[in-house]
């Protein structure tokens, strides 16, 4: 019975020992400073989950519990109580019913926390002010539409300085609440108007310029600027079909400004002409040169497509000038469904002779059949 008590006792210390051991820094895992803004975080915190993200990554287990700690970490690292929990005390702090929601998720879904970011429909619950959109056309080729593809794409765009998190300051400790108006921005001045009366209005206060805050040191990297410019990579991806005129949405990656929700970047696909394939819809269309005698008594030829496998073409017999083979499933994928294709259609163009010589003429005129042996000499150029 002793025994046993002790064994639990034991058990639960290498528990506890195991949790202390494990206990996780969540700023390492969204690498951000721990004075890191909520904008910061967000942008890491995307940046990471494109790479790490289960639909990128089927059946990568290590991929996956990464992710779960990625959007862990963000889950508590955005809401201010729990961070500040989180501050103080560590992990263990939010177990204990710190964070009001349990630990872990509180409930939240880690997917829909990516979902927001990604095509769901994220709402925007405060009043914060927000940036506007960059829309950026896309150029995509038949063959990225056709087999799908990722596109990488340098954006440059106005991001929030890294040494000051958008602060503009030195360090925090450098932004002081103004004295003269007290951090409300605004003065209020009496002014006589008449013996004995006067009038209060309020003005900018010229101390702060009406910001509430005064910056002791400029952060010396941007002067005060709080932005830069920057370099953004984004990997795109093309879906198998996608449609021209796609708009792929890269949810707040535009943009960045101190206390701005960054609009969106756009992408707009525009397929880009191709030598040999034209779309429309999910049916491709290609024109084929045959020679006059490949019209009159059929022809085997093979064609590339757009994946480079070989497509065979068939006739026997005579094909008319213009004729339209339709070759099934051979057009474009279906966005919604890969497996099904849609049709290509193959118009013939006969290529007439450039020379022909008298003999021949003459057989042709009579209308009679060729003799054997004779074979009519028609020269065609090369096709
Ligand atoms: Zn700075
Ligand atoms: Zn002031």
């Amino acid at each position: 019975m002793r025994c046993s008590v002790i064994g639990v006792l034991l058990f639960s210390l290498t528990l506890l020992v195991t949790v202390i051991v494990a206990s996780t820094d969540y700023y390492k895992i969204l690498d951000v400073p721990r004075d890191a803004q909520k904008a910061q975080i967000k942008r890491h915190f995307k940046k990471l989950s494109r790479v790490y993200h289960p639909d990128k990554n089927s059946g990568d287990e290590a991929a996956s519990q990464k992710f779960m700690e990625i959007a862990n970490a963000y889950e508590v690292l955005m809401d201010d109580e729990k961070r500040s929990i989180y501050d103080r005390y560590g992990e263990e702090g939010l177990k204990n019913g710190g964070g009001g929601g349990g630990h872990g998720f509180g409930g939240g879904d880690p997917f829909d926390i990516f979902s927001h970011f990604f095509g769901g429909g994220h709402r925007q619950g405060h009043q914060e002010r927000r940036g506007p959109d960059i829309i950026i056309p896309l150029e995509v080729t038949l063959e990225d539409l056709y087999n799908g593809a990722e596109i990488e794409v340098d954006i440059s765009k106005q991001v929030l300085c890294d040494h000051c998190h958008g602060s503009g300051a030195r360090r925090p400790e450098d932004i002081h609440t103004c004295n003269t108006c007290d951090g409300r921005g605004v003065v209020v001045r009496r002014a006589q108007v008449a013996p004995g009366m006067f009038q209060q209005f309020q003005q900018e206060c010229t101390a702060c310029n009406g910001k509430g805050k005064i910056t002791e040191h400029v952060c010396p990297s941007c002067s005060g600027k709080k932005v830069r410019r920057g370099n953004e990579n984004y990997s795109i991806h093309i879906e198998r079909g996608m449609n021209d005129a796609h708009k792929i949405i890269l949810e707040e990656e535009a943009d960045e400004s101190p206390d701005t929700i960054p609009g969106n970047i756009v992408f707009v696909t525009r397929t880009a002409p191709h030598p040999t394939f034209e779309r429309r819809g999910d049916n491709l269309y290609t024109k084929q040169h045959i020679t006059l005698i490949e019209a009159l008594v059929g022809f085997k030829k093979t064609m590339s497509h757009l994946d480079n496998s070989i497509i065979e073409l068939e006739r026997s017999g005579i094909t008319q000038y213009g004729y339209v083979q339709t070759i099934k499933g051979l057009g474009m994928p279906h966005q919604d469904n890969h497996s099904q294709h849609g049709d290509l259609f193959v118009e013939y163009n006969v290529v007439f002779p450039t020379k022909i010589d008298e003999e021949t003429i003459e057989y042709l005129k009579k209308g009679s059949t060729f003799p054997t042996k004779n074979q009519p000499k028609l020269v065609h150029q090369e096709l």
